[in-house]
């Protein structure tokens, strides 16, 4: 009863309700007012020969030119409508209703008394269709249609229940009981529709909810949410998007790389590290202007799409300015921190190119930079060319290569320079393809890496490798190069040491190199893995040493065996001051340590000799010998042994 009486009220504080309900009511309301200029009319004709003709013709005529006034009026409201004007053309509507119903009501009963009992009939008829029409029709306007209800069913059973005549006044106490189960339905309509109103919009809400979420989403699918640049994606979308729509002019692209900007994030922390991020997006923003587009493609990776119209010595430029920009200190809340910049180029002749190849391009001209240890500007040159063709048909002949057969060892003596004495050797792997001849390992081991063949091309070589121990006198040892991809791969590792079991080889004769690079990617992993094969009696070597990352923390936590000192420092070590000093160091940390060293790279007898005076035990390098087929290196040993016998004899 009290939702009843509620719903009687206008929401005046709903405004979504309000125009729901307007709306409702405008594509009802006309119907209403058909019905009653029909009902009214066929009155009227029935009557305008018993009752005057300002009763039975003006009134009815009036009446429905009003009606018609207000259907027409009714057409045309409705569409867009404010909430307040809704609540005001309502309140007109319950009243004007009302005025209606009086009107029609109170013409129909002094009609009445004009007609015979077919004529009063056709009034009661009338009276409770007219209801029957305002229930239906004003239903989304709840007081309008109780109002009107009440009007036209209490204007009937007033009219019956004094007529005298027993139909009428049956009708009428009959009409009187219809009114409670229209006020029901009118009720319980009503209440259905305020919970449709409610359900539409809750509809409406949750889909612009969603709009959102996918716009956000779609905002983060290609943007990077830190620097708030265009993401990887979205760089590459860009670059495809160019080559489709201008096929004969390829964009213009650099790859840019923060030298330096690791240390940043692991001394200051990833919120210093975000700063220079942010702030390096800008400079870049900045320099490149609106034409181009400046993309984060990772980490402390950056890509440009540079302005077609650029001329190759405006791009230099830019590069360097880039660069430049770059070197400038960045303010962190602990001071000021600088980092360097180096830029890879692809400034595209007219061709094909799909976007990853001028990625691969750029990407390589970067490389090409780093690995001359500079910062700067390199534009992909004829000469990358070559040798990125060179690496892709290594990398397809890797696919299709017949390793079992094709790849072999050779191996380098292990000297200790005191004695002279061979006390092992490394093994290192040569590939003899079937097509192009001999491949170094310096060109095909990475593409192993690459294409992910290494995992297997390691087990091939192992295998050989432990096929030359059980033929290598038992006192000498073997070391073997591993992968960073293998060192943090524990199916690889499991699948050695099954290997070692299944040979019966001793695996304290075979010792691991590996290189810092696989500590980088995923140290927990090598940790594991080194960990586990140590355990087996495996020794570990850290090759190389010198030329990564060379942390103390590494060889403090992972506890190698033994640090290589790589022949970059050894070679150069008697003509260059800076190379000794770094060689000397090494060979004190291990001694410290308490570890072995092996310099590499020993090529001539003074350097020979100067590192016996350091104190490092092991040397190996073209001096002593080169890389062997294994019969020839077993030659090696025993001749070496045998002068050191022969030396030994004499200075006794
Ligand atoms: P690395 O482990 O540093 O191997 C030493 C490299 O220095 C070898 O080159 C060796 O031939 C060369 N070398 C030895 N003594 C001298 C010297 O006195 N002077 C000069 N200039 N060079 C010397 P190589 O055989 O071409 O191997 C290159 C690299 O390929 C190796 O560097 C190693 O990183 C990788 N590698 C070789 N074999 C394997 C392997 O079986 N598995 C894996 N994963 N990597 C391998
Ligand atoms: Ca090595
Ligand atoms: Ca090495």
């Amino acid at each position: 009863m009290r939702n009843f009486l509620a719903s009687l009220r206008l929401q005046k504080d709903n405004p979504t309700f309000l125009t729901a309900q307007f709306q409702a009511l405008s594509s009802q309301i006309p119907i209403l007012y058909v019905l009653l200029i029909i009902n009214a009319l066929a009155v009227a004709i029935t009557h305008l020969q018993s009752a005057p003709l300002w009763l039975s013709c003006y009134i009815p005529v009036g009446l429905s030119i009003v009606c018609i006034f207000r259907l027409c009026w009714w057409e045309t409201r409705g569409k867009d409508i404010t909430a307040e004007r809704a609540y005001r053309l309502m309140k007109v509507t319950i009243a004007g209703a009302c005025i209606l119903c009086v009107a029609f009501g109170g013409w129909a009963i002094a009609l009445y008394r004009y007609g015979d009992a077919y004529q009063q009939g056709q009034i009661a008829y009338f009276l409770v269709v007219t209801g029957i029409s305002c229930i239906f029709c004003l239903m989304h306007l709840p007081l309008a249609a109780v109002l009107t209800t009440v009007i036209t069913f209490s204007a009937m059973v007033a009219t019956f229940m004094f007529s005298g005549n027993p139909v009428f006044v049956a009708t009428a106490v009959s009409g009187l009981f219809l009114i409670l189960p229209f006020l029901r339905v009118i009720d319980s309509y009503f209440q259905n529709f305020v919970g449709l109103v409610r359900l539409t919009e809750e509809l409406k809400q949750k889909r612009a909810e969603a709009e959102d979420l996918n716009l956000v989403n779609s905002r983060n699918a290609l943007h990077d949410q830190l620097t708030g640049l265009a993401n990887r994606r979205s760089f590459f979308l860009s670059l495809e998007q160019r080559l489709q729509k201008h096929p004969s002019r390829p964009p213009i692209i650099g790859i840019l790389d923060l030298d330096g900007f690791k240390p940043v994030n692991d001394v200051f922390g990833h919120a210093a590290g975000d700063l220079v991020l942010k702030e390096t997006a800008r400079r870049f923003t900045a320099l490149v202007g609106e034409e181009g587009i400046v993309s984060r493609l990772g980490g402390d990776e950056f890509g440009i799409i540079f302005p077609c119209s650029m001329t190759r010595q405006a791009i230099a430029d830019l590069g360097q300015a880039l660069c430049a920009a770059v070197r400038d200190p960045y303010e962190i809340p602990d001071g000021s921190v600088r980092v360097f910049g180096s830029c890879g180029i692809v400034y595209p002749d007219a061709g094909e190119y799909t976007a990853e190849d001028l990625y691969e391009k750029a990407d390589f001209a970067l490389y090409q930079v780093k690995s001359k240890r500079s910062s700067g500007v390199e534009f992909f040159s004829a000469e990358h060319e070559k040798i990125l063709t060179q690496r892709h048909l290594i990398e397809l002949e890797l696919q299709a290569g017949d390793f079992a057969r094709e790849l072999k060892l050779d191996y380098q003596p292990i000297v200790e320079l005191k004695s002279g004495r061979v006390v092992g050797y490394e093994a290192l792997a040569r590939w003899d393809s079937a097509r192009f001849g001999r491949i170094s390992p310096e060109a095909f081991i990475p593409a192993a890496e690459r294409t992910a063949v290494i995992g297997r091309m390691t087990r091939i070589l192992f295998a050989k490798a432990l096929e030359a121990l059980a033929i290598i006198p038992r006192h000498l040892k073997l070391s073997f190069n591993l992968s960073a991809r293998d060192i943090c791969d524990h199916e690889t590792s499991m699948a050695l040491l099954a290997m070692i079991t299944r040979s019966g080889i001793d695996p304290r004769r075979i010792e691991f190199e590996i290189t810092e690079t696989a500590l980088l990617s995923d140290f927990d992993t090598a940790d594991e893995v080194i960990s586990m094969l140590r355990a087996a009696g495996i020794s570990i070597a850290l090759d190389d040493f010198g030329t990564g990352y060379s942390s103390l923390s590494h060889i403090h936590r992972l506890g190698f065996d033994k640090l290589k000192i790589d022949k970059a420092f050894v070679m150069n070590f008697d003509r260059d001051a800076r190379c000794m000093n770094i060689t000397r160091s090494v060979a004190n940390l291990c001694q410290n340590l308490g570890i072995a060293s092996v310099a590499e790279g020993v090529e001539s007898e003074t350097i020979a000799e100067g590192l016996k005076a350091m104190g490092v035990r092991l040397a190996q390098g073209y001096h002593f010998s080169r890389p062997l087929p294994l019969e020839l290196a077993i030659d090696y040993a025993a001749r070496c042994d045998a002068a050191a016998a022969a030396r030994n004899s004499l200075s006794a």
